[in-house]
């Protein structure tokens, strides 16, 4: 099994260890010494690792890179949990560290219980980061003395696979977050396309282009996560496409924090209401959902829905390669019905 930096994929240079879960959180919820992370050991998947153990090789100018945007973000973080006001800026930036905490998981979830495969550059953290639109979703639940940290979500084999969302406790508040293509674009008025999945997933083709409709609307991401106690967080992403003309509105433009980027603005929805609101760069806000009066059980199964809505929406693998298609498209359905049960199991 070769090494490879969490970051980059490449071989490390000056090697050092990345913690996938920041030391600070682990001693924030006092979490050091748990075994939490389940390790394959003799066929069997069991709790061997703790938080603090739990780390990754990276480069030493990777980590070094990557540790710039622990460092902002630990006040942005430490600013929600105590229901302090952040601004979009802020949020934007929260939104990086989850893509970067998510994109970590999975790979050292692939490499602990599955054994390393052959993984494509595009799947480490530096090329994944800020690519593609994204959502949070906050939750306040009572506090669980038992689980203070927790990914509890990222066992599943689509997790592994394509990493899209993953669910993230930490002390009372739950968040879960997701990113894919044009995953909140049409509904928030950005230029969308609909999208053709090729053999190097999650790279995708473009099959047509949408204009914008040039104004929010909720619901966003479907009526399956009911709103209700929550506030959602919204950010369109088109790095990969700014040179796409249909970008180029006014709309889109007031409504980035970087438009030459290709970053999108932060949006949020509140409780049941479909409205969705846009918030100014530097404008602030409070990230206070309502404490929930759902179990944990409930909340948990919220985690596996989305990755079920997830999968729903992923485009089908339609390349030049019949056995290929029929391969990856039954795995699919193969991966639909492990979030079924667990959603199941949930109930
Ligand atoms: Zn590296």
């Amino acid at each position: 099994m070769s090494k490879f930096c969490v970051f980059c994929g490449k071989p490390p240079v000056d090697k050092n260890r990345e913690h996938i879960i920041p030391q600070w959180l682990i001693k924030y919820t006092g979490r050091g010494k748990m075994p939490m992370v389940k390790v394959l050991k003799d066929g069997e998947l069991k709790p061997r690792i703790s938080y603090m153990n739990f780390t990754m090789p990276a480069c030493e100018a990777c980590n070094e890179k990557f540790s710039a945007l622990e460092g902002a973000v630990k006040p942005i973080l430490l600013n929600i949990l105590a229901d302090k006001p952040v601004t979009a800026r802020e949020i934007s930036l929260l939104l990086d560290w989850f893509d970067k905490v998510r994109l970590g998981l999975r790979l050292s979830m692939v490499y602990l219980q599955n054994g390393l495969r052959q993984e494509a550059p595009h799947t480490f953290i530096s090329q994944r980061t800020g690519l593609t639109d994204r959502m949070l979703i906050i939750e306040k639940i009572k506090p669980l003395p038992d689980v203070r940290l927790a990914f509890p979500d990222t066992d599943t084999a689509y997790f592994k696979s394509a990493a899209q969302s993953f669910q993230f406790i930490i002390d009372n508040y739950v968040f879960t977050n997701a990113s894919a293509h044009f995953l909140v674009s049409p509904k928030l008025g950005f230029p969308h396309a609909t999208t053709i999945q090729t053999v190097d997933a999650p790279n995708v083709m473009i099959d047509h282009w949408n204009r914008g409709k040039e104004r929010a609307r909720g619901p966003v991401f479907g009526n399956i996560y009911p709103a209700q106690d929550k506030i959602i967080v919204y950010q369109p992403i088109f790095k990969p496409f700014t040179d796409i003309p249909l970008y180029n509105n006014d709309y889109v433009k007031s409504h980035c924090i970087d438009y030459s980027n290709g970053l999108g603005g932060i949006f949020y929805q509140r409780g049941q209401t479909n409205e969705v609101k846009y918030l100014q760069p530097d404008e602030t806000t409070v990230l206070k959902p309502r404490e929930t009066t759902r179990d944990i059980k409930t909340i948990l199964r919220g985690a596996y829905e989305v990755q079920a809505q997830m999968l729903a929406r992923a485009p089908r693998y339609n390349t030049s390669d019949a056995l290929f298609n029929e391969y990856n498209n039954k795995l699919m359905g193969l991966h639909a019905a492990e979030i079924r049960d667990a959603i199941a199991a949930h109930r």
